[in-house]
């Protein structure tokens, strides 16, 4: 890591318009120098949650630049948003074909969701609307593990990591501008910490142990096999050391099933404890992501900046 990286608020509208990642739902999008969006997955609310950083002032996330999204599995949390994805860019005028890597299934789901919104797209393309089906174009990759895109100086790489019976990948970015690791939901693995060895940035899902512990033990031999504990993250940190780790998809264990309300000071007071976790074992940087959260790697003598959004 040669320069620092700056965090800021999605809602302040401060930032220069250079280069970046967001997530929401979860969705973490990367954006380069030039540009270039890659939304990581795109769970409930990714349109939405880009558009408000949008309007915050980040030019790269209009939804019409949303062309590249990278799923990471198909679990319905990380692809939920992906028929908005493929939508709404498309209704406000975007022009260009968007491209949806991910898993064995990836070209079936987004087959599948353009026949479930026939009737939407047949009024649109067939009516008064001034829009034509030759734009709503999409474009399936199937990933294996490996090099996955090659443009423009940034290379993207599937790793293959393990997340229970489903086909799961993290994603590895690379270009002059900085490394950057999204390891979308795995256990923990010896080879997500050679992958994010050195990075400016580790985005990792994180479980809080101390809720865990509330959980009946069928749930909590489930979680320890698909997910990642708060000291497990704390260990691959303190091995791979990059520079800032952010916290994304935390399980916090709260109890959606009881009687009484869950509070957002409770969902702080989780979120603290979960970092204090991981403190405990490493002293490695570390902060909980939240929607509108930008993260920059700052120019230095030989790199370019990257901004990281969490929405
Ligand atoms: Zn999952
Ligand atoms: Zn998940």
């Amino acid at each position: 890591m040669t320069g620092g990286i700056r965090h800021e608020s999605g809602d302040s509208g401060k930032r220069d318009s250079e280069c970046g990642a967001v997530a929401s739902g979860p969705c973490t999008a990367v954006i380069l120098d030039d540009g270039r969006v890659f939304l990581n997955d795109c769970g409930p609310g990714t349109v939405r949650a880009c558009t408000k950083v949008f309007y915050a002032g980040c030019s790269e996330l209009k939804p019409q630049n949303l062309t590249h999204v990278l799923l990471t599995h198909l679990h319905s949390d990380h692809t939920a948003g992906l028929a908005d994805v493929i939508l709404t860019p498309w209704v406000l005028e975007r022009t260009r074909p968007l491209h949806v890597y991910g898993p064995e299934g990836t070209d079936e789901m987004c087959r599948d969701l353009l026949h479930a919104y026939r009737a939407d797209i047949g009024f649109r393309t067939d009516g008064p609307e001034p829009i034509g089906p030759d734009s709503l174009q999409v474009i399936a990759h199937a990933v294996q593990e490996g090099v996955i895109y090659e443009q423009n100086g940034l290379c993207i790489r599937a790793v293959s990591v393990s997340h229970g019976t489903m086909e799961s990948y993290a994603y590895l970015y690379e270009s002059k501008e900085g490394k950057v690791l999204i390891s979308g939901d795995t256990c923990p693995l010896d080879k997500v910490i050679e992958a994010a060895y050195g990075a400016d940035i580790l985005v990792h899902e994180a479980e809080y142990a101390g809720g865990l512990k509330e959980r009946t033990e069928a749930w909590q031999a489930y979680h320890r096999a698909v997910h990642t504990l708060s000291y497990d993250l704390g260990s691959i940190m303190d091995k791979a050391k990059p520079a800032l780790t952010i916290t994304t998809h935390r399980i916090l264990h709260l109890n959606y099933y009881g009687e009484e309300p869950v509070s957002a000071d409770e969902v702080k007071r989780r979120e603290e404890l979960l970092l204090e976790e991981i403190r405990s074992v490493t002293d490695q940087p570390v902060v909980n992501g939240h929607d509108g959260d930008i993260f920059q790697i700052e120019k230095s003598s030989d790199r370019d900046p990257v901004i990281y959004l969490m929405p």
